[in-house]
């Protein structure tokens, strides 16, 4: 994630602090001292926050290590002010292990609470309930109860928070995946739109939290449903055969009436007719703008060029596509190429393959996708 300070390795996963966990820090501190007046108690309250997050890392390695039980692996776990991302590779399949992956967070903290509670007793170190605030009270009590609520608090049906994905789970294995995740999304944007208004008048924490679960049960809702749509079509089944190209001799004036005459908005350069590059909206614009209209195609396009050959998987090329960011690969056969896959064409394809299925037309499409992500608000 940009913005990112590392903070070292757990089990061979990278931890990352967002830069605005600090202003987070400071701000908390700043408000902590405007209370008492005491550094010392400002200090003690960041020093709690410090430590409350630290059970939010151990809360994202549970997920971690549980997925790495399934042979899946963690590129990062990421501590936002709204909680910790671990990021997986990809989510289980199975619904059985998703189940598994989603309740391993809350479990850590369940285990941290109890440890909490049995030194708290061993040590008679319980102070009444009515001393404990945000820097007053036992320490390790306040921590007991902020581990408490952390598990209650993900388990909240709140798609994608953990709760939401048990839910996902428990009906996909009666539902399937595709229709288990309309559900658990749409449950989840109410629990969101719950959060927001709480929020508002609580905490305004839970305003964020409520974006970040309703844009996340969205996106990840719109996933599974594209993927679903994609599965068992090729590349040639969704790529655009009529499409124009750029030669390397020609110049960026050139590109720019190209761009003008039709709707293409990324132009493949060809030599030999090898794709070396291609020329993007932004790049052409850009370039322009530096008075570069007789340059050639080739100082304004990027070489990064991948191609996709037209008996891939389109699922797996759509995948790789918004990894890098692209919203155009040229498709190749035998070296040559034969068309061009953008991001617009194929949502163009899904919606007429959803009005065809929708007539109850033979055109079926099977269901069998395969979210990248995983997020948890903590
Ligand atoms: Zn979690």
């Amino acid at each position: 994630m940009k913005w990112s300070l590392k903070l070292g390795k757990l089990f061979g996963i990278d931890v990352y602090l967002h830069f605005t966990f600090l202003l987070l820090l400071a701000f908390l501190g700043f408000y902590f001292w405007r209370a008492t007046h005491d550094i010392d108690a400002a200090l003690r309250g960041v020093v709690f926050i410090v430590a409350l997050f630290g059970c939010v890392v151990l809360h994202e390695l549970g997920h971690a290590l549980m997925a790495r039980r399934y042979g899946i692996q963690t590129r990062d776990i990421t501590l936002l002010p709204i909680g910790g991302i671990a990021r997986l590779e990809k989510m289980p399949e199975k619904p059985m292990q998703e189940f598994w992956v989603a309740l391993a967070g809350p479990a850590v903290n369940m285990v941290i609470a109890l440890l909490l509670l049995v030194g708290l007793a061993a040590t008679g170190g319980f102070t009444p309930v009515e001393d404990l605030g945000a820097t007053g009270g036992s320490f390790w009590q306040r921590l007991f109860v902020l581990n408490l609520i952390l598990v209650a608090f993900n388990l909240l049906p709140a798609f994608p928070m953990d709760g939401g994905r048990v839910l996902r789970a428990l009906l996909a294995m009666r539902l399937g995946r595709r229709r288990a995740t309309a559900i658990a999304a749409n449950v989840g944007q109410a629990m969101a739109i719950l959060f927001g208004v709480v929020g508002f008048f609580y905490n305004p924490f839970l305003i964020f939290i409520g974006i970040f679960v309703f844009l996340g049960a969205q996106a990840e809702a719109g996933m599974v449903e594209m993927q679903s749509a994609l599965a068992g079509l090729r590349v040639r089944d969704a790529m655009m055969t009529r499409f124009r190209t750029l030669a390397a001799q020609d110049t960026l004036a050139k590109a720019v009436e190209e761009l003008l005459a039709g709707s293409q908005q990324d132009f493949p350069v060809l030599e030999n007719d090898q794709p070396i590059g291609v020329l993007r909206r932004n790049d052409l614009v850009k370039a322009l703008s530096e008075g570069r209209r007789d340059d050639a195609v080739t100082a304004g396009m990027s070489r990064d060029c991948e191609t996709v050959d037209e008996a891939s998987s389109l699922k797996s090329a759509v995948e790789s596509m918004r990894e890098r960011q692209y919203a155009t690969m040229p498709v190749v056969a035998g070296g040559r190429m034969v068309g061009l896959l953008t991001l617009e064409n194929i949502s163009e394809m899904i919606m007429v393959n959803a009005a065809i299925d929708h007539q109850g037309a033979s055109h079926s499409l099977t269901t069998k996708p395969t979210p990248k992500n995983y997020e948890t608000a903590s």
